[in-house]
């Protein structure tokens, strides 16, 4: 059964072909990484899936429902996709708290007891429980980053969107969200990842897709692809991240 399916979507940003016929399945518990050069489409496609950009022609389906551009509100808490972006885009105003509080008390209408409660169950499985009534601006990179992913989570996302969440990081607090996201893994969760973290890719994720010039070029089992890639394209790719 698949949680996400894409059937030759296409893409266009006025003239620009962006994505040239996208088909992609997904199942429940995978952990699809997404590799390719800037400019191939990778932003363009998780925000396709998200319902954050139109598409002008193919289908999306997550979890059984089409996304289309209608009633958005509507259709992000029906499919329940969930996103994080490289610059954590905390509210800086609010704490650690209201912030992950917001989305499951305007949105899900849960009563304040209720998504304190979860918000304090969010930050326990990120690591972060003490940092409740911090303001974002107190916390290190990594920790803003790991309560962004407590705050999609707070949601109860069937698949959680990651778009390059650690390239903005210092070397140094990288490995805490990776790790984060591998517990996450570990439980179950179905994560869709635009990373050129190669090793995550291969130790942690079940899939690896290659995007080149807004087509999947490539894709198969990590470990096999990322050490036996088929075409000139991946190859250089990967000797010029690795
Ligand atoms: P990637 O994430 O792989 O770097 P993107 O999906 O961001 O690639 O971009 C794919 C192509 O679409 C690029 O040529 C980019 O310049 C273009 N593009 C992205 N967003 C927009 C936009 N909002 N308007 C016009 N062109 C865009
Ligand atoms: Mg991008």
């Amino acid at each position: 059964m698949s949680l996400v399916n894409l059937h030759q979507v296409h893409k266009y940003y006025g003239d620009l072909h962006v994505l040239k016929g996208i088909d992609l399945d997904i199942k429940a518990g995978e952990v699809v990484s997404i590799i390719g050069k800037s400019g191939s489409g990778k932003s363009t496609l998780l925000r396709c899936i998200n319902g954050l950009e139109e598409y002008q022609q193919g289908g999306i389906t997550v979890d059984g429902n089409e996304v289309t551009t209608e009633d958005i509100q509507v259709r992000r808490l029906a499919l329940s996709v969930g996103m994080i972006f490289q610059n954590f885009n905390l509210f800086p105003h609010m704490t650690v708290g209201e912030n992950i509080m917001l989305a499951p008390t305007i949105v899900l209408k849960k009563s304040k007891a209720e998504a304190e409660e979860i918000a304090r169950a969010m930050l326990l499985k990120v690591g972060l429980e003490e940092k409740f009534d911090s303001y974002p601006e107190k916390l290190s990179g990594g920790q803003q980053q790991r309560v962004a992913i407590a705050r999609a989570l707070a949601m109860s996302p069937k698949v959680l969107l990651c778009d390059e969440i650690t390239s903005a990081l210092d070397p140094e607090l990288v490995g805490e969200v990776l790790k984060v996201l591998e517990q996450l893994a570990k439980e179950g969760m179905t994560l869709v990842l635009v990373t050129h973290e190669m090793n995550f890719a291969r130790d942690v994720g079940s899939k690896v897709v290659f995007m080149h010039q807004g087509k999947v070029w490539e894709e198969g089992d990590s470990k096999t692809l990322l050490s036996d890639p088929q075409t000139d394209e991946l190859k250089q790719f990967i000797g010029a991240v690795l």
